[in-house]
C-alpha cells in the first residue's frame, strides 16, 4: 500500500526497504512529459518493423495488430485494483499533440502494407485524453482516494472535445478509410459526459463491429474490490450504446449491426462461488457467450496481488476470500458454462454453492442433467422453450452479444 500510494512524481516520497545486507531503494517515478517532449519521442525515425533476424521465423504476427496503430496519450486515472498500469505510465495522463498524431497518421498512409485502416488512435484508456483534474499537476494525484470510484471525484474534469477532434482529424486524413478505436473505452466516464457527441460519433465511425469495454463483474462487492463502477453504470451505458445504434442504423448511417464485447474476470480476490454463478446467471440471462475469460493472475505490484497473497484489502485491511486453485478453475468454467469441456466443473460449483435449480432443461438452466439423471431445473413449459430456442453456429444455443 505504501509502494502504491508513493507512486507519484509531485507528492511521492523515495521509499527504502533493507534485503538482508543491502537497501532497495525506490525513486518516485519522473515527471510527466509535455506534450511537446512526447510529440518528439514519438516523432523519432522508428524503423516500425521487427528485427529482420526474425524473418526466418516468419516475423512477429503480433505486429501486425500495432503496426497501423497510433498512441495517443500515456497513463490512466481509471484507478483498477488488478492493472500494473498505475507503476509504469502513472496515473497523470501525458498526452501528444494532435498535429503530432496526425502526422504520424500520415506517415502510416505511406507505410507498406496499408489498406487504408488504422486500427487504434487510443491508450491504456482510450478516453483520457487529459489529466482527470487540474490539482493534479500542481500537487500530485490523490493519496488514498481514486478520481472514479467508488463514486466519480468532484473535481474530475470530464470532456470528450479534444479526443472528438483527434479522431475527427485522423479521420480526415488523405489515405485514412477508417479510423478504428480499440484500446478500451471507459464507459463510465463516457456516461458522466451529458454531451453524447463523442459516444454517437464512436459509433458511428470509430467502432470496427465491435466495442471493448470492460465492466470485468456484476457483484457489487467484487467490483468494489476491483475499484470498478457498480452494474447500473454498465446496462446503463449498454442501453445508451444500443440506442444510439438503432438510431445510426434507421438512419442509415451504419453498414451493418454494432455490438459491445464486455471484458470479465473470473476468480478475483473477493469473488465467491456465489458471485461467479450470479454472473454465468447474467450471461445466460443476456445469451452472451465469452469466447475469452481471463482469469486473475496476481500481476506484479498491483492491490489486488496484494489481496491475492495476503487475504486482506491494503486499503481497508479488512479480510478478502481468495478463491484457491480449484475454486478458480469452477469460476472460470462457470463463465463459459456452455463448453463442452467445462461442463463437469460447472455442475460440481453450482451443487457446491447451493445452485442445483440451475442443472436442468430450463430456459435459465446452465447446464443439463447428466444422462439418466432426473433433471432438477426449471418446468417443461421452460424446457420446450429452451429446446425451441435458435442455435447458434456452435450448437450450443443463440449467441448474442451485448
Ligand atoms: S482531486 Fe479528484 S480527480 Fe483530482 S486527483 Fe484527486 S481524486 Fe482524482
Amino acid at each position: 500500500m505504501t509502494e502504491y500510494d508513493e507512486q507519484d512524481p509531485i507528492r511521492g516520497n523515495v521509499l527504502y526497504q533493507r534485503h538482508g545486507g543491502a537497501v532497495v531503494v525506490q525513486n518516485p517515478p519522473a515527471l510527466p512529459l509535455p506534450p511537446e517532449r512526447l510529440d518528439h519521442i514519438y516523432a523519432l525515425p522508428y524503423e516500425r518493423a521487427a528485427h529482420p533476424s526474425y524473418e526466418p521465423e516468419g516475423g512477429v504476427p503480433a505486429l501486425a495488430e500495432v503496426k497501423f496503430g497510433i498512441t495517443s496519450h500515456r497513463g490512466c486515472f481509471g484507478g483498477c485494483a488488478f492493472c500494473a498500469l498505475n507503476f509504469h505510465q502513472g496515473r497523470i495522463v501525458q498526452k501528444r499533440s494532435i498535429p503530432s498524431i496526425l502526422a504520424e497518421a500520415e506517415l502510416i498512409t505511406r507505410l507498406p502494407g496499408f489498406k487504408g485502416y488504422i486500427h487504434d488512435v487510443g491508450g491504456p484508456s482510450a478516453n483520457f485524453r487529459n489529466p482527470s483534474c487540474k490539482k493534479q499537476l500542481r500537487a500530485g494525484t490523490c493519496k488514498g482516494r481514486q478520481c472514479l470510484s467508488p463514486r466519480p471525484c468532484k473535481n474530475l474534469e470530464v470532456s470528450h472535445r479534444d479526443y472528438l477532434n483527434l479522431l475527427r482529424g485522423v479521420r480526415g486524413v488523405p489515405g485514412v478509410k477508417k479510423a478504428f478505436v480499440r484500446s478500451g473505452v471507459r464507459y463510465d466516464y463516457v456516461m458522466l459526459d451529458r454531451d453524447r457527441t463523442f459516444l454517437s460519433e464512436l459509433c458511428e465511425h470509430h467502432v470496427s463491429g465491435q466495442l471493448k469495454v470492460a465492466p470485468e463483474h456484476i457483484s457489487k462487492d467484487v467490483l468494489a474490490l476491483m475499484g470498478k463502477p457498480g452494474r447500473e453504470v454498465y446496462e446503463a451505458f449498454c442501453a445508451e450504446f444500443l440506442k444510439i445504434n438503432i438510431g445510426l442504423n434507421s438512419a442509415g448511417r451504419l453498414a451493418s449491426k454494432q455490438f459491445l464485447v464486455p471484458y470479465l474476470i473470473s476468480g478475483h480476490p473477493g469473488s465467491q462461488l456465489k458471485d461467479a454463478v450470479a454472473l454465468a446467471e447474467y450471461l445466460c440471462q443476456k445469451r452472451y457467450s465469452p469466447e475469452q475469460v481471463q482469469d486473475f493472475y496476481p500481476t506484479p505490484g498491483t492491490l489486488s496481488t496484494c489481496m491475492y497473497y495476503t487475504g486482506i484489502d491494503p486499503r481497508t485491511m479488512k479480510k478478502v476470500h481468495v478463491p484457491g486453485r480449484e475454486a478458480k478453475a469452477m469460476q472460470r468454467a462457470l463463465l463459459q458454462y456452455r463448453k463442452p469441456e467445462n461442463r463437469d466443473l460447472v455442475e460440481k460449483a453450482l451443487r457446491l454453492a447451493s445452485r442445483a435449480d440451475l442443472i436442468g432443461y430450463g430456459a435459465g438452466c446452465l447446464v443439463r442433467p447428466k444422462r439418466g439423471e432426473g433433471h432438477t431445473g426449471q418446468s417443461d413449459g421452460n424446457k420446450r422453450r429452451a429446446t425451441a430456442a435458435p442455435k447458434s453456429s456452435d450448437g450450443r444455443g443463440r449467441r448474442r452479444r451485448f
